[in-house]
């Protein structure tokens, strides 16, 4: 899910660990870092410059593992799709597990 990572996210990343490892007993702070951090080096504050965010619903993996599937009946018709039974498309992004970032394509 991170395959669209920059090198600017892994600078991001690095100087976080940096901080984090100065704050490791203040997550709080931790988590205000990342963000005026990423700030800092003109990141998007919502997205680091991804330009996507990942759905929250199915944590951009765009399917929901379905626990407790009563769908037997028809059985036949889903194993004919070419997606495992045991996993439905998130409803919320429509499968794609992420969505435009709001921050970067709102207009000026
Ligand atoms: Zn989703
Ligand atoms: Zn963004």
């Amino acid at each position: 899910m991170f395959e669209h990572i920059t090198a600017n996210e892994i600078a991001g990343y690095t100087v976080g660990a940096l901080l984090v490892c100065a704050t490791i007993s203040a997550p709080k702070i931790d988590s205000f870092i990342s963000v005026s951090q990423r700030r800092s080096l003109n990141m998007c504050t919502r997205c680091g410059n991804l330009k996507v965010v990942s759905c929250t619903k199915c944590k951009g993996s765009g399917a929901i593992k379905e626990e407790a599937f009563t769908f037997n009946l028809v059985d036949e018709s889903y194993q004919s799709s070419s997606r495992p039974k045991s996993q439905s498309i998130c409803m919320k992004c429509k499968g794609t597990g992420r969505f435009r970032c709001r921050e970067c394509f709102k207009s000026p």
